[in-house]
């Protein structure tokens, strides 16, 4: 990755870090999972409104680090509008970029999370990033209400 490409991506987790977008409770949500990573202390809630199979909308809460918070917000730009298997398959994906199996030129479909593929060059920041996602999956599989990644 050149230092312009790294630096992009670090403007984009920025900015998603100042001015998160759905960041508000859901009225109309029929799923609500909370996530904790303790290596961080970082927290999320996410609220999910499902509607026959699709995310229609999708908001969350929390406090944590910049890179926890650009995430959820990321992530919710990326996922209203999705399918349960269009969500899960880009769940798969964004793991797979930050445990280094997928490597960002061969993920187009994640779009703009590929601005975390530098995070998996930080072991220690890869559960700050990948927290709201795991938080997501209970969601929508319906694993239950809370989740920790440890
Ligand atoms: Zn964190």
């Amino acid at each position: 990755m050149s230092s312009d490409v790294r630096e992009l991506y670090q403007q984009v987790i920025v900015d998603h870090s100042k001015r998160p977008r759905n960041l508000r409770p859901l009225e109309g949500a029929n799923r609500k999972v909370e996530g904790y990573n303790p290596l961080c202390g970082d927290k999320v809630t996410i609220y999910v409104k499902l509607e026959n199979g699709v995310i229609a909308d999708i908001s969350f809460e929390g406090s944590g680090c910049a890179i926890s918070t650009a995430s959820a917000s990321l992530l919710t730009e990326s996922l209203k509008g999705k399918t349960l298997a269009e969500a899960e398959a880009l769940f798969e994906s964004f793991h797979n970029l930050l445990t280094g199996l997928e490597p960002a030129d061969e993920a187009p479909k994640l779009g703009k999370l590929v601005v975390f593929s530098g995070v998996c060059d930080y072991p220690t920041r890869v559960k700050c990033a990948t927290l709201a996602w795991h938080t997501l999956h209970a969601a929508l599989s319906g694993e239950g209400e809370k989740v920790s990644t440890e």
